[in-house]
């Protein structure tokens, strides 16, 4: 069998919207109050890029984000990555060089993605695009702005993004 899996996993401060983005990409919904995903490691989903079956598998972390020896474990072995920050939580932006970092002395330099989520919330707005323009220029990183809310850029943004990165 040829197919290839790909462990792409989501990283970012907690209350980002990881788990609503990895069930709005897997499960193609969206609930207000998604309940950790405790005891579910990933959820996957079959795609098929230049003609060959990939099956992306995408790790999420049950609410452990403060936990070092827990995610030192979920970077294991990944071989793509997205990092998330919200519209409307700043600390979660200046954390990402953090969770880089971290990702980094895990896994070395993977095909990565910054995703700044929530940007349906616009009024509640605390990072100026030039602001988060110019952290993902600094990291040399693709950058999307996204609404798992609004599915906005989950499909044809983030996630095509990282998986054509990982089979090219
Ligand atoms: P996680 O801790 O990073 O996994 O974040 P969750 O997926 O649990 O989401 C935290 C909260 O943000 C939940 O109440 C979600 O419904 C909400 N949320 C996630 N994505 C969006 C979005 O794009 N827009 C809005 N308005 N809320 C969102
Ligand atoms: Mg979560």
């Amino acid at each position: 069998d040829m197919e290839v899996a790909i462990k792409v996993v989501v990283v970012g401060n907690g209350a980002v919207g990881k788990s609503s983005m990895i069930q709005r990409y897997c499960k193609g919904i969206f609930t207000k109050d998604y309940k950790k995903t405790i005891g579910v490691d990933f959820l996957e989903r079959q795609i098929i890029v230049n003609g060959e079956e990939v099956r992306l598998m995408l790790w999420d972390t049950a609410g452990q984000e403060e936990f070092d020896a827990i995610t030192k474990a979920y970077y294991r072995g990944a071989q793509a990555c997205v990092l998330v920050f919200s519209t409307t939580d700043r600390e979660s932006y200046q954390a990402i060089d953090n969770w880089r970092e971290k990702v980094e002395a895990e896994v070395g330099n993977i095909p990565t993605v910054l995703v700044q989520n929530k940007i349906d919330l616009l009024e509640e707005t605390v990072i100026k695009n030039e602001e988060a323009e110019a952290l993902a220029k600094r990291l040399k990183l693709r950058f999307y702005r996204a609404s798992v809310k609004e599915d906005l850029n989950v499909n044809e943004g983030v996630f095509n993004t990282t998986c054509s990165n990982v089979t090219n």
